[in-house]
């Protein structure tokens, strides 16, 4: 008999006042026997909704019934069928919007808990197992992956389990991409990422850092070199600003400098290389799921006060509910219906405050959202040391001018067909270097649709 409590099971986790203070994760997952309550809360319904939920197809009900049966690595093994960094998603999937939107306890109470219980059965795998990976036959084909975020990473992964010799070119010092530079260690505990990645390895991926295709070394001299296959997962990397005045000055960040100094460069620590400076009043511009991590990472770099800037109201904020509401329990403080139009000159070209308009919401825009229109002489200024922009960001066009024949859309995404195939024969791309910021799950499963195309690709041209 299913366990019919109508709520899901709460994660513990650390108090808003002590892990404001602090890097460590905020949610500590569910201990064994939690777990076991809540996978009992699953109906194993023959029609599976959730699993038509999830982007890349878990078994949802098959994994769930493994742990009701106390089997938690046979759990893990039906996850990983379908998905190759569980512990990621089980942390920062937004379930809210997918699987669990559609699970039908979800009707009249609360959906069964499936993140959770994805994220206590990849941490159960990892503490619990020594990782082996029997490395798979080699096949003699040769693949590149650029990019070694979940795209890349997930692309790579595929392809060495089916025999090739795939060699992954990271721009950065260290592979992981977003997993790594963006998401913080409070929500994505860096260890996870580097589990999954050295289950990569074990698979017989290469990983090479410090290397950026279309300057180092271009897609043509990949061929050259003999790989006989290209994905592209650069990702979306590049930031947008707002062209108000002010941008320029000392203590202005993109989200992308803000975190990458802080997740990747440790700028929280007094020794690291790369230190942010004091920050005091601190001013989010952006209402994402970025926004909120900038903003949590400025609380925890000893700000005072910290504000969320966002031009619409709180309903319209696109970040996760669960995101917005750990910010505000750790007081940040939300600036809704208001938008900068300049950043203000302090001392030694630093910044002194930030002036901006209330807004309200008029007539829908073509979003479907109400667009938000400046109140008449509503004029008002946040003193602030230190701007955060936050708006968004869009896929760099280093590849694309350096790689013949390969076309881009207006906003720069690489254009691909439903495989991830290119306009150039032997290229094929994923993630958010093809659909602008999305998410990890949808990076992972264009990842892994591109390695089946390569791997069709590759056997029909060696026909
Ligand atoms: C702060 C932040 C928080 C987020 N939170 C969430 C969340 O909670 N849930 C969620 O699902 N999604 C979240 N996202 C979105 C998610 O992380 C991305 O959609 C996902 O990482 C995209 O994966 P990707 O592999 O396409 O690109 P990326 O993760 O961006 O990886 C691309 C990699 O390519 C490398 N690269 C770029 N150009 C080159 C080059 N020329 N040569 C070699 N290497 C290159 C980059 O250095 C990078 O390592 C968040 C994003 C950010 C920035």
């Amino acid at each position: 008999m299913p366990n019919m409590r109508v709520d899901k099971n709460s994660m513990p986790a650390q108090e808003p006042g002590v892990r404001n203070k602090n890097f460590q994760e905020v949610a500590l997952g569910y201990p064994e026997d939690v777990a076991l309550d809540e996978a009992a809360r699953c109906l194993n319904c023959k029609h599976k909704p959730c699993v038509q939920g999830c982007p890349v197809r878990i078994d949802i009900p098959a994994f769930i019934k493994k742990i009701n049966e106390g089997d938690f690595e046979a759990a893990y093994q039906v996850i990983s069928e379908a998905s190759s960094l569980p512990a990621v998603c089980g942390r920062v999937c937004p379930q809210e919007s997918q699987c669990e939107k559609v699970c039908v306890r979800g009707i009249k109470n609360e959906p069964v808990g499936i993140g959770r219980l994805e994220r206590f059965v990849a941490d159960w795998h990892f503490e619990h197992t020594d990782g082996a990976v029997e490395a798979p036959q080699k096949n003699g084909h040769r693949v590149a992956v650029i990019g070694s975020g979940p795209a890349g990473l997930a692309c790579a992964g595929e392809l060495a389990r089916r025999g090739y010799e795939v060699t992954i070119f990271e721009a950065l010092h260290t592979a992981g991409g977003v997993l790594m530079y963006g998401i913080p260690e409070f929500r994505l505990p860096k260890r996870i990422v580097q589990a999954e990645i050295s289950t990569l390895k074990k698979l017989g991926v290469t990983i090479e850092t410090d290397v950026v295709v279309g300057k180092t070394q271009s897609v043509d001299e990949l061929f050259e070199e003999g790989f006989e296959a290209v994905f592209i997962g650069s990702g979306a990397g590049l930031p947008s600003f707002m062209n108000i005045p002010g941008e320029n000055l000392d203590g202005v960040y993109s989200a992308n400098e803000f975190l990458t100094r802080i997740n990747l460069m440790k700028a929280y620590r007094p020794d690291s290389p790369t230190p942010i400076r004091q920050v005091h009043k601190v001013a989010v511009v952006g209402g994402g799921n970025v926004a909120m991590d900038a903003a949590r990472c400025a609380k925890r770099l000893g700000a005072e006060e910290v504000y969320i800037v966002y031009r619409r109201s709180d309903a319209e904020l696109p970040a996760r509910a669960e995101e917005v509401e750990h910010a505000k329990e750790e007081g940040i403080i939300f600036k809704t219906l208001t938008n900068p139009v300049a950043i203000l000159p302090g001392e030694n070209k630093g910044v002194a405050a930030i002036r901006c308009l209330k807004m309200e919401l008029g007539e829908p825009d073509e979003s479907g959202r109400r667009r938000p229109v400046p109140v008449e002489g509503s004029e008002f200024e946040i003193p602030v040391d230190t701007v955060v922009m936050s708006i968004g960001t869009s896929p760099n066009p280093l590849i694309k001018s350096t790689t013949k024949g390969l076309e881009t859309t207006r906003k720069g995404g690489i254009v691909t067909d439903e495989g991830g195939k290119t306009t150039r024969e032997g290229v094929y791309a994923g993630g958010d270097a093809v659909t602008g910021s999305a998410t990890v799950i949808l990076a992972m499963g264009a990842g892994k649709e591109a390695a089946h195309s390569i791997d069709e690709y590759i056997k029909a041209k060696n026909a």
